[in-house]
This record gives structure tokens, sequence and C-alpha cells, in this order.
């Protein structure tokens, strides 16, 4: 829909330009979903610790507008924290298939990444990307919780990106 703004004076279209938001539908949603990521609350090992640390009170991830749920059917955001076990993979796969689209993967260590400390061992996965597929890599054994913060936000970059420009980014 075409608007037509020429009717108006010079002070209610800066009262407009200052007041409405304009942008195309996929903008404006991929903008919104990035503002409210709502990682699932799992963890695999040691990493699961540190993503602990940032709902604590001196990270707060939530003034990111990122709120950890209890559900893979509320969470848009699967944080992979700790050693994929070749046990485990079919479980985390199932928990990444409940989540509803869009949703997105954060490999968060040197572990979920590739493997780590373990990667010659014949239990462990080398890299959750062999299971599902990650938007994110942070690396680390373990990263701290200000690198998942980090990792998040670039993750919201990637959302907003991929959103304006239609393209993915790999
Ligand atoms: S990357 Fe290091 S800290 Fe993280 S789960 Fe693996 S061994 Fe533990």
């Amino acid at each position: 829909m075409d608007l037509n703004l020429e009717y108006l004076s010079k002070e209610e279209m800066e009262e407009v330009k200052r007041n409405v938001l304009f942008g195309k539908l996929e903008e404006v949603k991929g903008w919104a979903r990035s503002a409210s990521l709502w990682p699932m609350t799992f963890g695999l090992a040691c990493c699961a610790i540190e993503m602990m640390g940032t709902s604590s009170a001196h990270y707060d991830i939530e003034r990111f507008g990122t709120f950890y749920r209890n559900s893979p059917r509320q969470s848009d955001v699967m944080i992979v924290s700790g050693t994929v076990t070749k046990k485990m993979a079919p479980t985390v796969r199932r928990l990444y298939d409940q989540m509803a689209e869009p949703k997105w993967v954060v490999a968060m260590g040197s572990c979920a990444t590739a493997g780590g400390p373990y990667v010659n061992s014949y239990s462990v996965v080398k890299g959750v990307d062999q299971i599902v597929p990650v938007d994110v890599y942070i690396p680390g054994c373990p990263p701290n919780p200000a690198a998942l913060i980090y990792g998040i936000n670039k993750l919201k970059e990637k959302i907003r990106y991929e959103a304006k420009t239609g393209k993915k980014v790999i």
C-alpha cells in the first residue's frame, strides 16, 4: 500500500518521522524477534555453569530481552553448552525438532564447536553442527558469560541482517 503524505504540513511531517516506524514487514519481524530471544534452559556439561552465570545479577542477560524458557515449545534459541556425547545426540536433535520455527542454534564452547578436549574420544560428537544447524560459534573452554552475551548479540545482528536482506548468513 502506498502512503501519500504530501498533504501534511512540514511540522506534521516532522511529527510523523519522530513517531512512526516505516519498514518492510519482514524487516520489522526480524527486528522484533532479535529483540526477544528465548533460549531453552538446558546444559550438557561445564559450559552450562557459565551459561547460568549470564542470568546472575552481575551479567543480567535479561536486560537484552533474552529470557530462558523451560520448554522447547516456548524457545527459539538452543544454546548447546557442553560436551555432546553420542548417547545424548539424538535427544539434542529431538529437542531441536520440538522447537517452533524460526529457531537458531548457538554452539557454546570448544566441545559443542568441535569436540573440545574430548575430540579423540570414541563417545563424543565432533561438533554439534553434525546434528543441528549452528548459527553462532563461541570459542573457549569455557567461554565466560560475557562471551555468551556477545555471541547472543551477534546472533541478533545476524537475524536482523537476514530479515533485511533476505540473504542467509552462514
Ligand atoms: S568446552 Fe571445556 S568447559 Fe565447555 S564443556 Fe567442554 S570441557 Fe567443559
